[in-house]
């Protein structure tokens, strides 16, 4: 019997529970969990190729040290109540609450970026969102401050 790569998601013995999805147009790829998983678990042991330059789906893994060509964790989304977080001494992705199969796995990109590839508008619907998501090291840039500017007015 063939099996396609399209055909349903499957957890592989020894490979992770991790999949790439397609979430929307806004967000763009995900990552989703194919398995329950509980707070505190290492869900997956990362690798990819180490540079100084910051890229579209790298993350900072010290000062001027960025790994890119990753599986899974360059495409995990961001939300300012994350379900996971990056350990990058360990290079593991450990989750910070219980998570259902087929849940889109997020991080908060502040928590490893001193300054992100691009400022973006957050939509995360977390009650602590910030609206304008930046590094944890740069401040809002100007199209920020009008776009947060925009909402307050609007409020
Ligand atoms: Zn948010």
């Amino acid at each position: 019997m063939l099996l396609s790569a399209s055909s349903q998601p499957q957890s592989v013995k020894g490979n992770d529970p991790l999949t790439l999805c397609y979430i929307d147009e806004k967000k763009g790829l995900g990552v989703r969990t194919l398995v329950d998983c509980k707070a505190g678990e290492a869900i997956h042991r990362f690798t990819g190729e180490i540079k100084a330059d910051i890229e579209q789906h790298s993350l900072q893994i010290w000062q001027d040290s960025h790994i890119c060509g990753t599986e899974y964790i360059g495409y995990l989304s961001h939300s300012c109540a994350p379900n996971c977080r990056l350990d990058m001494d360990g290079f593991r992705l450990i989750t910070v609450r219980d998570i259902c199969a087929n849940d889109v796995l997020t991080i908060d990109y502040a928590m490893t970026e001193d300054r992100l590839y691009r400022q973006f508008a957050c939509h995360c619907g977390a009650p602590q969102c910030r609206r304008w998501i930046t590094g944890r090291n740069e401040p809002v840039h100007e199209a920020g401050k009008v776009y947060l500017e925009t909402l307050d007015c609007g409020q």
